[in-house]
C-alpha cells in the first residue's frame, strides 16, 4: 500500500492544476447562460425550461397562469425538491363545520420551507430586472454542491424566480422591440408602432415643427435635446414621434404608457388601489383584473412561507422599499428599522453610496432625532432619526406628505401579506459602467451629459451598433423628415454585455444577502420522560441519540404511560417569523407546535395536542430601536430583537389532583390549545402531559409558516 501511495503526488499535482485551468471548476454549470443580449421572454422561458430539465432535484418549474395574450407565466422554483415538511403531512386539515369540503390546499413538502421570491418584468419594457433573475437562477443551481452557503440555501429555503411577471409587456419591447409598459398588446391597433423604412428596427422619426419642443445637440448631432417649457431658441425646433405611429398617437400613449386596452400591472393590486374618496385609482377594472397580477396574487396567497420579496425594475439604479400610499408612520417601527439600517444599509454598500450616518451609529438615534427637529422640511424624518438617502427611498413623497401611486405590488406584499417586499429600480450608468463618467444628477445638463457619454460607450464597445444614424424619410402624414435614434431595446435598459453583467452581479448579492436573514425554525432539544403507568408510578430515563428520544420501559406492565414530553423550538435564523405585525394579518398565523401521536392510542392529559407559540424571533438584533420594557406577550413579534431576559420561562403543567387514578379518555382542558406560553425571543419551551397506549410513536412538530416546518419523532418505549 504504502508504495502505491508513494508514486501518487505527482498525478495529484496534475489533477489539481487540471481542476484550477480546466473549465471542469464550473462542471456545475450544465446549462451555459450568457448576458451579451436581452433574453426576452422567449429566451428566458427557454432558459428555465433547460435549468428545470438539468437540475430536476433542486429546481421544478411551475405554469402559475397566462398573461393576456395567453402566454403562460412560469415560476423556477429552486430548493432541494427532497427535504422539507408541511404541517398537513401529520395533520388532516378539515373544514370545522362539513367535513365534505375540500378546500385545503396540499402544498408539496419543499413549500413548508422559508421562502423568498423573486421576479422581473412587471413592467414589460423594464426588462433588466428578467436578465437578474436569470442570472440568480444560474449562480443558484450551478453553485449548489459548489460553494456551501448556496447549498445550505437549496437545502433549507426555497427560492420563486418568477423572470417574466408580464409575459406580453416582455415580449413586445424585446421580441418585437416595441417599447411596452402594460400587458396585452398596445401595438395591435392600426396607429401601432411599424418599421417604416424596412431597417429592421422601430426607432424615432424627427421632423421641424414650429411648435417642436427639441433641437439637435451641438456637441452631438445624434442627440435631441428637449427644451425647457418656455425657454426661447434660434436653432430649428423638431417633434419626434415613434416610428410608425401618428402624432395624435404618440402624444395620446405618451411612449411608454399603456394603451387603451392595456393594464399598467403595478397599479393593479389590492393595496392602496383605491382613492382617498374611494374612487377607482389604480389601473384595471379592479385590483388583480389583469390576469398577471390575479396569478401573482393567487400564488401568493397560496404560499404563505415568503418573507422576502423583490420586485425588479428599471432604471435609476436606487430601491424602493414600501410605503408608497402612506407615510412611515403605517408600518411598524421594527419594520422600518429592519427595512433602512439593514436592508438599505447593505444595499447602499453594494451600490456604492454613502450610508448616512445615522444608520451606522443607531446607538446615538436619539441625536440624530432631536437634530433633524425644525432642521427638516420633512416632518416624517425627525421621528425616524435620519432623511432618505437617493439610493433606497419609499414611494411615498414625505415633503409633500403625498402618496406615490395605487395598486403597487411592494405596497399589497408588505401591508397585506407580510412579507419584507422591495422594488430595486435596475441601471444606473455612472455606477454600472466601471470608468463611466461621473455626472452630478443635480448639475443643469446632467440628462444630456449622460446621454453624450452613452453614446460614446456605444461608439467605443459595439462599434455603433445600438444607435441607428438619422436618415431622411417621408412620412405619409407628417411629410419630410429623418428616422434614427437608439434601437429602442437599448435605450432605457442595462446595455448588454459588461454593464449588465454588473448589475447582475450586485444585485445577485442584495438578494444573497436577504436570503441569508430568512428565519429558521428548529426543535432544538426534546425529552420525553414516562413518569409512571397507570399500574406503577416507576419513572424511566429518556436516552437521546441524534434525532430520536427513547424512554426506557418501566418494570410496570401497565396499559398506559404517562409521559411528559418537553420540547424546546427555536428560530435558528436571523428575522422574527413574521414582519411586526404579520400574525395579525388575515391569512397568517402565530408559529405552532403540535404532539402528534396515534389518535386512539393517546390521550392528552392537559391541554391539547398543539400550543401557541406567538412570533417567534430572530437571532439578529435589529439596530435602531429605542430599548424600552419588552413586559408582556407580543402577539406578531412587535418586540425589538432577542433583548429580553434570558432563559424563557418554561410552561409546566400542574398535574390534576388524583390524577393515577383518573379515567385516561378524559382530556384535560380540550383539544383547543393551550393558552400561549409568555414568552418572548427566539427561543419557547413547551411540555405536554400525555397518556400513550403500548409502544405508540410521538412526533413533535413545530410549524411556522414563514420560518418553516420541522419535525422529530419519539419513540416512547
Ligand atoms: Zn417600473
Amino acid at each position: 500500500m504504502k508504495d502505491r501511495f508513494r508514486k501518487v503526488p505527482a498525478l495529484v499535482c496534475a489533477l489539481a492544476l487540471f481542476l484550477v485551468f480546466s473549465p471542469l471548476a464550473g462542471a456545475a454549470q450544465k446549462v451555459p447562460i450568457g448576458f451579451d443580449d436581452y433574453h426576452g421572454y422567449t429566451g428566458a422561458v427557454k432558459y428555465i425550461k433547460d435549468i428545470a430539465a438539468a437540475y430536476p432535484n433542486i429546481t421544478e418549474l411551475q405554469e402559475i397562469g397566462k398573461s393576456g395574450l395567453g402566454r403562460p407565466i412560469y415560476v423556477l422554483i429552486i430548493t432541494n425538491t427532497k427535504t422539507g415538511t408541511t404541517i398537513d403531512r401529520f395533520v388532516e386539515i378539515r373544514h370545522p363545520r362539513n367535513a365534505e369540503v375540500k378546500e385545503a390546499f396540499h402544498l408539496k413538502p419543499y413549500d413548508g420551507k422559508p421562502g423568498q421570491w423573486i421576479d422581473g418584468g412587471l413592467h414589460g419594457n423594464e426588462y433588466t430586472g428578467v436578465e437578474v433573475c436569470l442570472y440568480i437562477i444560474d449562480k443558484l443551481v450551478s453553485g449548489y454542491g459548489e460553494t456551501p452557503e448556496i447549498t445550505n440555501l437549496i437545502d433549507n429555503k426555497v427560492i420563486y424566480i418568477c423572470p417574466v411577471t408580464n409575459p406580453d409587456g416582455v415580449f413586445n419591447s424585446v421580441e418585437r422591440e416595441i417599447s411596452q409598459r402594460g400587458n396585452g398588446d398596445l401595438g395591435a391597433g392600426k396607429d401601432s408602432p411599424r418599421d417604416l423604412n424596412g431597417d429592421g428596427h422601430i426607432t424615432q422619426f424627427r421632423y421641424k415643427d414650429q411648435k417642436g419642443a427639441y433641437v439637435i445637440d451641438d456637441k452631438d448631432p445624434r442627440l435631441m435635446i428637449r427644451l425647457g417649457q418656455n425657454e426661447q431658441t434660434t436653432k430649428p425646433r423638431y417633434s419626434i414621434v415613434t416610428e410608425g405611429r401618428s402624432a395624435a398617437d404618440a402624444m395620446r400613449a405618451g411612449g411608454s404608457e399603456p394603451g387603451p386596452s392595456s393594464i399598467d400591472v403595478n397599479r393593479n393590486f389590492p393595496e392602496g388601489w383605491w382613492t382617498e374618496e374611494g374612487m377607482p385609482g389604480g389601473t384595471g377594472a379592479y385590483p388583480t383584473s389583469a390576469p398577471e397580477a390575479r396569478a401573482l396574487v393567487e400564488f401568493a396567497v397560496n404560499h404563505r412561507n415568503i418573507l422576502m420579496v423583490q420586485n425588479f425594475h428599471t432604471s435609476g439604479g436606487f430601491t424602493y422599499r414600501p410605503p408608497g400610499v402612506g407615510p412611515d408612520t403605517t408600518m411598524a417601527a421594527k419594520d422600518v428599522a429592519l427595512y433602512d439600517l439593514v436592508l438599505g444599509k447593505k444595499y447602499l454598500e453594494i451600490i456604492g453610496e454613502k450610508v448616512p450616518e445615522a444608520w451606522q451609529k443607531p446607538e446615538q438615534m436619539a441625536d440624530f432625532k432631536a437634530k433633524l427637529r425644525g432642521a427638516s422640511r420633512n416632518k416624517y424624518a425627525p421621528e425616524r432619526g435620519y432623511e432618505m438617502p437617493r439610493g433606497w427611498i419609499m414611494g411615498y413623497n414625505e415633503e409633500r406628505d403625498q402618496r406615490y401611486g395605487y395598486g403597487m405590488v411592494i405596497d399589497w406584499w408588505y401591508q397585506q401579506y407580510g412579507a419584507y417586499a422591495v422594488t430595486t429600480e435596475l441601471w444606473n450608468p455612472g455606477a454600472d459602467i466601471p470608468g463611466f463618467l461621473k455626472i452630478d444628477p443635480q448639475a443643469p445638463d446632467a440628462r444630456n451629459e449622460q446621454e453624450r457619454a452613452l453614446l460614446k460607450y456605444n461608439d467605443e464597445k459595439y462599434g455603433g451598433k445600438l444607435f441607428v444614424i438619422w436618415k431622411p424619410f417621408k412620412h405619409a402624414t407628417l411629410g419630410e423628415g429623418e428616422i434614427g435614434g437608439w434601437i429602442p431595446k437599448y435605450r432605457s435598459n442595462a446595455l448588454p454585455g459588461e454593464p449588465l453583467k454588473y448589475v447582475c452581479e450586485n444585485h445577485w448579492q442584495f438578494e444573497l444577502f436577504r436570503a441569508g436573514l430568512l428565519p429558521q425554525i428548529a426543535i432544538t432539544d426534546v425529552k420525553a420522560n414516562i413518569l409512571y403507568t397507570t399500574d406503577s408510578a416507576k419513572e424511566a430515563i429518556a436516552v437521546v441519540q441524534g434525532d430520536r428520544v427513547t424512554i426506557k420501559k418501566g418494570a410496570s406492565k401497565g396499559k398506559y404511560k404517562i409521559v411528559e414530553v418537553k420540547a424546546t423550538i427555536e428560530n435558528k435564523g436571523n428575522l422574527a417569523t413574521q414582519v411586526a405585525r404579520g400574525a395579525q394579518l388575515r391569512g397568517n398565523r402565530e408559529d405552532v407546535v403540535w404532539l402528534i401521536g396515534n389518535r386512539d392510542k393517546t390521550k392528552f392529559l392537559q391541554g391539547g395536542p398543539w400550543q401557541r407559540l406567538g412570533v417567534l424571533d430572530g437571532q439578529m438584533r435589529i439596530p435602531g430601536l429605542e430599548a424600552g420594557p419588552r413586559g408582556g406577550p407580543q402577539r406578531g413579534g412587535t418586540g425589538g430583537g432577542p433583548t429580553g431576559p434570558a432563559g424563557p420561562p418554561t410552561i409546566i403543567p400542574q398535574l390534576p389532583p388524583g390524577m393515577p387514578g383518573m379515567p385516561i379518555g378524559q382530556r384535560g382542558m380540550g383539544a383547543r390549545g393551550q393558552e400561549r406560553p409568555q414568552q418572548t425571543g427566539p427561543k419557547r419551551e413547551v411540555t405536554w402531559l400525555v397518556a400513550v397506549e403500548g409502544d405508540a410513536p410521538l412526533t413533535v412538530v413545530a410549524t411556522s409558516q414563514k420560518g418553516g416546518t420541522v419535525a422529530k419523532e419519539i419513540a416512547v418505549r
